[in-house]
């Protein structure tokens, strides 16, 4: 990475499988926010995801390679993965601010639905101090009912907190591991490169054991 970066885009996810949602609403917070680069950080074991059913993290990794290999100002980060244990969205932003130095602004960017218990993240006031946050819209999710205490925390905290009108994509990776599991198309809801890697490796054929592997907040 030769390009200087000023401002630091970071999506997380589990990207069990990556889809069209992750990479419009990525895209729409690059150009929206003038990002220099948008990080992408598949999950290591997600607080919210604990007990649930998670593949391989590497497999999760390749297939946000994959589909972020076209694009010049996307890159994959494996901080979440190669940490042990739960990866809280804290800890990530203190490791990638000291990768990226004290001048880089941040901008932690997610999906409508991960607002709604924002509240009960670790440490959620510290995230905000340390990166702007940026909420895209997201089909079934609508900022405008959020719980009370929610709606009053992101009105604290009104100057770092970001909504964004990205195109409304109705696509989720619980539908695509249901359709793949179903034998149901998943064609132009994924990148070809990871629909083809989904079917080589046989992912998402059968339910999978209560998971060891892992994302966070
Ligand atoms: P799952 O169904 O397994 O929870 P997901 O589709 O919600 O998967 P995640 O990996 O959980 O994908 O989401 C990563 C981030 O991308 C979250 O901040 C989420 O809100 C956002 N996101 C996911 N899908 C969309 C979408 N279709 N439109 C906008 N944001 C999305
Ligand atoms: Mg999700």
């Amino acid at each position: 990475m030769t390009r200087k970066v000023k401002a630091l885009g970071i999506m997380g996810g589990t990207f069990d499988p990556i889809h069209y949602g992750h990479l419009v609403t990525a895209e729409g917070a690059r150009c929206t926010f003038g990002l220099s680069q948008v990080l992408f950080v598949p999950s290591g074991r997600p607080p919210h995801k604990e007990g649930a059913q998670v593949t391989d993290a590497e497999h999760r990794y390749m297939m946000t390679v994959l589909a972020t290999l076209t694009n010049p100002y996307f890159e994959v980060s494996r901080t979440e993965i190669d940490r042990v244990g739960v990866s809280y969205t804290i800890d990530t932003l203190r490791i990638l601010r000291e990768q990226y130095g004290p001048d880089v602004e941040l901008f932690f960017i997610t999906g409508a639905d991960a607002i709604f218990d924002i509240v009960s993240w670790k440490d959620s006031s510290r995230c905000l101090e340390m990166a702007h946050f940026v909420a895209a819209t997201r089909p079934g999710f609508s900022l405008e009912h959020l719980p009370e205490a929610t709606r009053q925390w992101v009105a604290g905290h009104k100057e770092r907190f970001h909504i964004l009108q990205v195109p409304a994509m109705a696509i989720s990776s619980t539908e695509i591991r249901e359709r793949v599991r179903e034998g149901v198309s998943i064609r132009y809801l994924v990148p070809e490169p990871v629909e083809h890697y989904i079917r080589r490796q046989g992912l998402y054929k059968q339910t999978l054991p209560p998971s060891q592997e892992n994302s966070a907040n």
